[in-house]
């Protein structure tokens, strides 16, 4: 939908070309952050990315209505905050801003600021704050590779002190690991900055759209942060590489946390879920299903409320406008030069890692069933047997676990445990073999003293 806005437009800073280059449009960026009331300013950079046609932009433009109602803005200064809490507008309002759309055409891919920028002084100790709203565009969607989607996806995390990762249904465990990719990519480029406490990035916020177990965990940010706890749990017996995964993300971000929307009715998203959209609907209010409307309410104040507002650092230090700018040039030029290895080697590594994960524990399994039958055998021909049987089983393990990668990773990673098995079975074999004619000579010594006697 292309309702224009009347303060601000969305520019679109940062886009591939065809033959995947990365394309930087620097005017509109300078324009934004070397304004005189944002260069000096301390920078919140509100960010939303995840896959596309789930309702991103949607969300964001009604963050954009609350943002407008409550705070002046650098093409907006003297906007009247009279009644903060009707920042939903009239009932009847199309949406404008972030261009969302119902059709199936793809927008341009790339990280698109709105060019209005919102200011705010702290009451409690009169700092000055400016916020920049962010939207990634074509995330996911079937023509953008894996790589490019991480690329955006590590530049988005990079560039935001607030990211809120948009999802529809549940959570999943490959989007998980593909989490943890593109953080360790971003966590790459970011090389040596790291927040105070040691984590790179500041907030991350799971956005659930569509959530439909509301009995389990209820909408909001309380349910959110149930359901959080369930899905981001360390459990003690869970599989290495699962909690590899939900280490990685709790050391990576300062802060994570969750909320829960429900299905927004037929009006805003058609008949069936991400089907069939409802062509014909401009983005009002009052089309909206009731609870969703509540839910929303909710969770934009929640989100965007001044406490909750966290300013973009760089080791540990808050960055200016000025810094903020070209800390974003720097980053957009590292990914437009060949100095970033691709993004198919972090690629690589990751599923490498996991895979070593992976496979010390099928490892550990067939130590463990060997081990635990050593005693058994009496035989030397019982040997292959229990190895077979042994190895078996971790091959099983490996064969059932969720993994990244394609088909090659898995069957080059398989025949890797199962050469390591085969040596530690040759190492086992001779030393078993060594113990059983111990064994038997022994008995052979005692059964002659017995007869000697
Ligand atoms: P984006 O590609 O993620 O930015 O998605 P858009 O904001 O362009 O929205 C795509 C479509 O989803 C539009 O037709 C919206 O009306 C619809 N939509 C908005 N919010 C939701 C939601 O919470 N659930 C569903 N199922 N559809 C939504
Ligand atoms: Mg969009």
């Amino acid at each position: 939908m292309g309702h224009d806005h009347p303060h601000g437009k969305p520019e679109n800073v940062l886009k591939f070309s065809q033959d995947n280059k990365v394309i930087v449009d620097e005017g509109p960026l300078k324009k934004m952050f070397e304004h005189p009331d944002v260069k000096n300013r301390k920078i919140v950079a509100f960010s939303i990315i995840g896959a596309y046609r789930k309702g991103k932009s949607f969300f964001l433009d009604y963050c954009l209505r609350f943002l407008y109602a409550n705070f002046p803005s650098i093409n907006y200064p003297n906007n009247p905050v009279e009644s903060p809490d009707d920042w939903p507008g009239s009932e009847d309002e199309p949406l404008a801003g972030f261009s969302w759309r119902s059709g199936s055409t793809r927008d341009t891919t790339g990280i698109v600021m709105w060019n209005d920028i919102f200011l705010h002084t702290i009451e409690t100790n009169g700092e000055k704050i400016a916020i920049v709203v962010m939207d990634t565009q074509g995330l996911f969607d079937n023509e953008t590779s894996p790589m490019d989607n991480s690329r955006i996806f590590a530049l988005g995390t990079l560039i935001s002190s607030i990211q809120v990762l948009n999802l529809s249904g549940v959570v999943q465990e490959d989007q998980l690991q593909y989490l943890q990719f593109a953080t360790e990519f971003a966590k790459f480029a970011a090389d040596d900055s790291h927040g105070s406490s040691g984590k790179p990035f500041q907030n991350l916020i799971f956005l659930i759209r569509d959530w439909s177990n509301p009995d389990d965990h209820a909408f909001g940010t309380e349910g959110g942060e149930s359901y959080l706890k369930y899905f981001l749990k360390v459990k003690s017996g869970q599989k290495e590489e699962l909690k590899s995964v939900r280490q990685f993300i709790h050391s990576s971000f300062e802060e994570i946390s969750c909320a829960l929307l429900p299905h927004p009715g037929k009006s805003v998203a058609g008949g069936g879920r991400n089907i069939q959209q409802n062509k014909k609907y401009d983005g009002n209010w009052g089309a909206m299903d009731e609870d969703f409307k509540i839910e929303l309410f909710n969770l934009i104040e929640n989100l965007l409320k001044t406490e909750r507002l966290v300013m973009k650092k760089i080791n540990g230090k808050d960055l200016k406008g000025s810094e903020f700018l070209e800390y974003v040039q720097q980053y957009f030029k590292l990914f437009q030069s060949d100095k970033l290895p691709q993004a198919q080697s972090i690629y690589e590594s990751t599923v490498e890692k996991q895979m070593n994960i992976l496979i010390g524990l099928c490892i550990d399994n067939y130590k463990e069933t060997v081990y635990k039958n050593q005693d058994l055998i009496s035989n030397i021909s019982q040997i292959p047997v229990f190895h077979n049987m042994s190895k078996n089983q971790a091959l099983l393990i490996y064969k059932e676990s969720k993994k990244m990668g394609n088909s090659d990773h898995e069957t080059k990673f398989k025949k890797e445990l199962s050469k390591q098995i085969d040596k530690l079975f040759s190492e086992w074999k001779n030393r078993s073999e060594a113990n059983i004619k111990k064994i038997e000579e022994e008995k052979e010594k005692t059964l002659k003293a017995l007869e000697e006697k």
